[in-house]
């Protein structure tokens, strides 16, 4: 089988190729609005009517017109959030006293804030010098939104600030897209599963839980299939499991061992490999490709192929590597297949704490502890001993990286950082 290893700029673009050219789900759910964080619209949100609904005063104050300022003012009464002002149009020369939140009375076209002006017996005065624009203080009608206006498109995900947008649109229920189905395959001869006490030279299978929940983060339904052991038969039926599933992510058996067995039971499954390394460490082992997506019969491989595919995988198996290339890459290709519109990982800089010595050929992702302060950003590299330190991984928050072919980095350096 050829190699084909790619810089990490490479393998991540050739990701993100396939991420573009993945049709969203067809499958279609509707959620409750309580149930959909982190959920994928279908359906865009529009505007039910114009926001505001109203010309909304963003003060409490008076309301007035702005060039009668100057002069004295009659209060004429008072409107507050939630109804409507029900007397006359506002006059020449009269104010009516609002609250944050309120309808703007017809005839008035500014509120002055009630904390620069005095009320004396009825009568209002703004403080001395201070003028007001037409408009001050208003956020007039349709000014945030048309009614009809696309608020939310097709593939955003649901967080907070969407969900609000929702709500303030009367959405009590949204159309989604169905997760993914990932199914998680863990190999190798030492693992045992939890609930299963390990004999000296076995270890437990901690990857299938880890990229569990990485899937369900990013919007995935995760099936953590049996550990395969590194033999041809137990791969095999795990690979006619797999490949029914929307994305394979197998851990372990993909460096040069001699048990490291998937690629090859892989290309037995007429898989296309997209890249079967990147220049990254930890990492570098990481396999990227797809099979044809079977279905319905007893033994898939041999069953009719539906037309789609089924992307996979392979991770390196030591812990921290399985995380860091399931956030580079599988996490970009995952958000795609979930119908999200926006997919690249996410990365952002900061200044090292300390001195880190560079000069790899490959580009790396350390463990690392981002402190964010009020005027400064930080990050310190986590000591640790090596890609099998799942205990040194889980003390830092973030990976720092640090490019290919650079000697040195010094304190206080400017580095990405890749978030997770
Ligand atoms: P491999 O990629 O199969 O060569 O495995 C590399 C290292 O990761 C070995 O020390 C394995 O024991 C360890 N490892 C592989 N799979 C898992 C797993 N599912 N959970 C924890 N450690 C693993
Ligand atoms: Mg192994």
């Amino acid at each position: 089988m050829a190699e084909r290893v790619l810089s990490f700029e490479e393998a991540l673009a050739e990701v993100l190729r396939h991420a573009g050219g993945v049709a969203a789900p067809r499958a279609v759910e509707r959620v409750a609005l309580t149930e959909a964080d982190g959920r994928v619209l279908a359906t865009a949100v529009c505007a039910d009517r114009d926001q505001p609904p109203f010309d909304r005063s963003t003060r409490d104050g008076y309301a007035l017109r702005a060039a009668d300022v100057g002069g004295a003012l009659r209060i004429v009464g008072s409107v507050k959030a939630g109804e409507m002002w029900r007397g006359q149009p506002l006059g020449k020369g009269e104010a009516i006293e609002i609250m944050t939140g309120a309808p703007l009375p017809a005839g008035a076209d500014a509120v002055v804030m009630v904390e620069h002006t005095a009320v004396a017996s009825g009568v209002l005065t703004v403080e001395a010098g201070r003028t007001l624009r037409a408009g001050e203080n208003v956020v007039v009608r349709g000014a945030e939104a048309r009614v009809g206006d696309f608020l939310l498109p097709v593939g955003r995900v649901m967080g907070a600030a969407e969900i609000a947008v929702a709500a303030s649109c009367g959405c009590v229920e949204l159309a989604v897209f169905a997760r993914p189905k990932v199914a998680i395959v863990a190999t190798g001869d030492e693992l045992v599963e939890l609930g299963v006490t390990p004999e000296a030279a076995q270890i437990y299978n901690s990857n299938s839980y880890a990229l569990a929940a990485l899937v369900r983060g990013e919007g995935g339904f995760a099936g953590r299939l049996a550990i395969a052991h590194d033999t041809r038969e137990d791969l095999s039926e795990r690979l006619a499991q797999g490949s029914m599933w929307d994305l394979m992510v197998l851990s372990g058996g993909v460096s040069m061992g001699k048990h490291d067995l998937v690629e090859e039971m892989l290309a037995e499954f007429d898989a296309e490999f997209f890249f079967t390394g990147a220049m990254i460490q930890p990492g570098r082992p990481v396999v990227f490709g797809r099979l044809p997506k079977r279905g319905g019969t007893a033994h898939p491989k041999d069953g009719p192929w539906s037309g789609e595919w089924t992307y996979f995988f392979g991770l390196p198996g030591n812990p921290v590597s399985t995380q860091v290339c399931f956030h580079l890459f599988v996490a970009p290709l995952l958000r795609a297949l979930a119908g999200r519109n926006s997919v690249a990982p996410m990365f952002v800089e900061a200044r090292l704490a300390d001195d880190v010595r560079g000069g790899a050929k490959v580009t790396r992702f350390l463990p690392a502890e981002m402190v964010s302060a009020w005027d400064s950003v930080t990050v310190r590299v986590v000591g640790w001993q090596g890609s099998g330190d799942v205990a040194a991984n889980a003390r830092g928050n973030c990976y720092c990286v640090l490019p290919a072919g650079m000697e040195a980095f010094t304190k206080g350096e400017t580095v990405r950082v890749l978030l997770r």
